[in-house]
Formats: structure tokens, sequence, C-alpha cells
């Protein structure tokens, strides 16, 4: 199947084979005949499929056939959730209309309001936008919808969960009744399915398969290591496993300025990105990244979507994210459109809840591997990963033994996988750091030794506070 088969314009079929598009991709060749019509659409996409040219490409092509924008209005309206996104979603856009004479604008917040303004002076065909920013813009007269044709809502399931939805419902009172509306989720859950009930008209259903499931060229895996072991697990596979480039999510803004902070002192070079940082600083950390000058990039959730990385080939999870879905973004960083990756999390006993809802919601018991010389002192039970429909209870046999399953699946030996990690003669910690960066190295061993020493030693005496 080609592009032009799909029934779109010489422009964006040369687009997208400049963008190394040969074939599309199966959300593609659903979605695009469909908006190509007209129809409303309620689409569910795992993330790294191909979605944005999805809804893009038919996008650009109904634009190109109206009327330009006028003055402040904006003939189409993209909200995603996060800055990312929209910088992100704006770039494929200008990408695929390359050869079309539509403005984009992409407005955000964390940045300075008037250039925006300015920009949105002379209208623009497509707009992206986060959905604060969006009412900041309305409110200061910048922008209005009489002319919308298209709204778009990406990554809706994400913009329930960071709790826009007051925001969407001011947005839509705002937006003309006649418009082709375009949502895009990861899942079809309860919420989405009721805010699409109220969004869209007489919607036709797109579904990829596993849209609760990361890519399939994803290799999974979880290592179960104790809390405080975490960051010197962290750096071991990141030496033993020598990787040029990886992406580390964490669950606080503070997790995740204390990880950089630590990595930094071994001599590794890292950044942050999350909310609490300045817009500036977090394209920078992204830019650094893109570059390779950046060798581990350590974010929250907030950056999870729409990070869209050429060749990231391994995530890694320091933290489980508290929402199940989120495990399935963080690790769509990796393995997209066809490219395999790598996908570890380093999980502690605190986290078994979040382990089973993961396994839950995926459908499948994610394997494990022990690190020789991490292995837990605190128990990572099996998790209860299918919450199997419960029987009726049989009446009590008097006399009868009670069945227990304790014991066999709390046992720590079990579930234990052989693996290239744990069949890798064991490497210590110090030789871990040394393998990197000799003289700096030799200090941090040190360092690391006393700092293992006094661990211990507190260990003794009184018992750590957990952080
Ligand atoms: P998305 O799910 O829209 O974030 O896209 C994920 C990645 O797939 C991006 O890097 C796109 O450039 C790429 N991509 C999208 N469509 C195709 C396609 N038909 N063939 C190859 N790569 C694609």
């Amino acid at each position: 199947m080609s592009f032009a088969s799909l029934g779109l314009i010489p422009e964006l079929v040369t687009a997208v084979s400049r963008q190394g598009y040969n074939t599309p991709s199966p959300i593609q060749a659903k979605a695009i005949p469909v908006i190509l019509k007209g129809q409303d659409v309620m689409a569910a996409a795992q993330t790294g499929t191909g979605k944005t040219a999805g809804f893009a490409l038919p996008l650009l092509q109904r634009l190109s056939a109206g009327k330009k924008a006028g003055s402040n209005q904006a003939r189409s309206l993209i909200l995603t959730p996060t800055r990312e996104l929209a910088v992100q979603v704006g770039e494929s856009i200008k990408a695929y209309g390359q050869h079309t004479k539509l403005r984009t604008t992409v407005v955000y917040g964390g940045v300075k309001i008037n250039p925006q303004m300015q920009r949105l002076l002379s209208g623009t065909d497509i707009l992206v936008a986060t959905p604060g920013r969006l009412l900041d813009l309305v409110n200061s007269n910048a922008i209005s919808f009489k002319e919308l044709e298209i709204l778009v809502l990406d990554e809706a399931d994400r913009m329930l969960d960071m709790g826009f939805i007051h925001d969407i419902s001011s947005i839509m009172e705002l937006l003309p009744k006649r418009r082709q509306t375009l949502m895009f989720s990861a899942t079809f859950s309860p919420s989405i399915r009721h805010l699409g009930a109220n969004l869209l008209r007489k919607p036709h259903e797109i579904s990829v398969d596993g849209h609760n499931e990361a890519a399939t060229t994803v290799e999974q895996w979880i290592c179960p290591v104790d809390k405080k072991e975490k960051p010197d697990l962290f750096l071991h596979l990141l030496d033993e496993q020598d990787w040029d480039q990886v992406l580390v999510f964490c669950l606080t803004k503070n997790g995740t300025d204390r990880l950089v902070r630590f990595l930094k002192e071994y001599g590794v070079k890292a950044s942050a990105i999350h909310g609490d940082k300045p817009q500036s600083a977090r394209t920078r950390a992204l830019a650094d990244f893109k570059a390779g000058k950046v060798r581990v990039l350590v974010a929250t959730d907030v950056a999870s979507r729409g990070l869209d990385i050429d060749q990231l080939p391994q995530v890694i999870n320091f933290d489980l994210p508290i929402v199940a879905a989120d495990y399935i973004h963080r690790i769509g960083r990796t393995g997209r459109a066809g490219t395999s990756g790598i996908a570890i999390s380093l999980v502690c006993a605190d986290e078994f809840k979040l382990l089973s809802d993961i396994e839950h919601l995926t459908g499948r018991e994610l394997k494990r591997k022990f690190v020789d010389g991490f292995e837990p002192n605190h128990n990572l039970p099996q998790s209860n990963m299918i919450r199997k429909i419960k029987k009726p209870k049989k009446p009590k046999v008097k006399g009868k033994q009670k069945n227990t399953r304790q014991g066999s699946a709390q046992s720590s030996g079990r579930g234990r996988t052989s693996t290239g990690l744990s069949s890798k003669k064991k490497v210590s910690k110090k030789k871990t750091v040394r393998g990197k960066n000799t003289a700096r190295g030799k200090k941090k061993i040190s360092a690391a030794s006393s700092r293992k020493q006094q661990a211990a030693a507190a260990k003794h005496k009184k018992p750590r506070k957990h952080d």
C-alpha cells in the first residue's frame, strides 16, 4: 500500500517520502481515508505508531482546499497535553506540509505570551496548543475560532490524567458546533468514551492492535532491587551495558534532580527535564540529548509523551509510574516505528502494587532479571498480574487442609531468569566507575566505598530514613 493510494495529494506524498516513510503504518492506513471524507474519528493507537501523520496528513489536505485564515483566527486546533508534544507535533506538521502554503503556529505555557500573540495576529491555518496557554490567549483576544473547521485532541487520555478536563470543557464552549473532531488516545477507557460521546458526532472508531501494549519490538524486563541501591544499579547497568544514550524516568521532580546530581558526581553527562524547569531549560536539555551532548536524560512523566528521539534504543524506569498507562507511554519512547528497543524497570518492594497494575494492564508478566550484587533484601513478590474473576466460594469441607499459595510466589528465588545480566561475571561497582573515567573514577571509588561503609555502619546503628 502507498500513501498515494490512500487518496493523498502529491504535495503530501512527496513530503512523507522525504521523511523516509515508504508505507503507511496501520493507524495511518485506517485513519487517513476516513478523515479525508470529513468524518469524526475516535482512535486508540499506542504511542510510536505514527499517529501524528495519521491525523496531520488528511488535516493538511482538507485545509489546503479552503480559504486562508482571517486575522486572529485558527482554521484547525490541535490540543496536546504537554509543551514538548506540542512542539513535536508542530515540527511534524511543518515537515509534512512543506509543499503546501498552510501556516502552522505552536503555542504553549512557560514562555512569554506576547510573541505568540504577535504570531496569531494574521491568523493561522493550524494551531497546536496546550490547553492552559490557549485559554490565556483567548482571554487576551489573541485568538478566536469562528473559522474553525477541524479539532484534534491528541493523547486525550493523558489530558484527562493531567486534570485538563475543565480547560477542555471551557475550550469546547468556544468552538463552532459544526466541525470535524478527531480524538486520539492510547486507550479507550470509560472516561475517554464519555468524553468522546460529548465531543464527537457519529465517530468512526479505529483501533490498532495491542493498544494497551507497547510496541512489540520493545524488549521489556524488570530488575528487582532495594530502593536505596537503585542509583548504584543504574550506574552499573549504564557501564556494563555500555549504553550510548538512555532516557530515564523518575516519579518526582526531586528524584529526577537527585539522580542527575548523583550521575554528575560520577562523571556521567546527565540532565533533567521536568515541570519545575523553565521551558528554556527543558528545550535545551532535550536538544542537548538529541545532539548526543548528554548521555542520560532524566525525566518525569511530563516528558514521557511526545518525545520522539531518533533511534533511542533504551528507556529505564528508575521508578515505576503511579498511573499504569504511563508505563506504556514511557517505554514507547523506544522501539518507535518498528525499530527495536529495550525497556528496563528498576523495581523495589514498595512498588509491588504499581508493578501489579502494569502487568494487569498489559496482560503480561514482566520478565525478571536479577543483577549480581544487587539482589534485593526486601522481597518483590510475584505479582497477582491477571486479576482473576472470583469464582463463587465452595462450601468448606470439614477437616480439609487450607490451600495456601504463600511461599511459592513469595520466595525470592522464584521467577528468577537466567539472564545476560546475571550470567555475566560479577562486576563490582568500584570497577564499574573506574571503567568509564580512570582518574575521576578512582576518586569516586573511594567516595563510593566510604559511602557504602557509612551506609553499612548506619544500618547497624539505626535504621536509615527512606527517601
Ligand atoms: P508518532 O507515533 O506519530 O509519534 O510517530 C512515531 C515515529 O514514527 C516518528 O519518528 C515518525 O517520524 C515515524 N513514522 C511515522 N509514520 C511513519 C511511516 N509510515 N513509516 C516510517 N516511519 C514513520
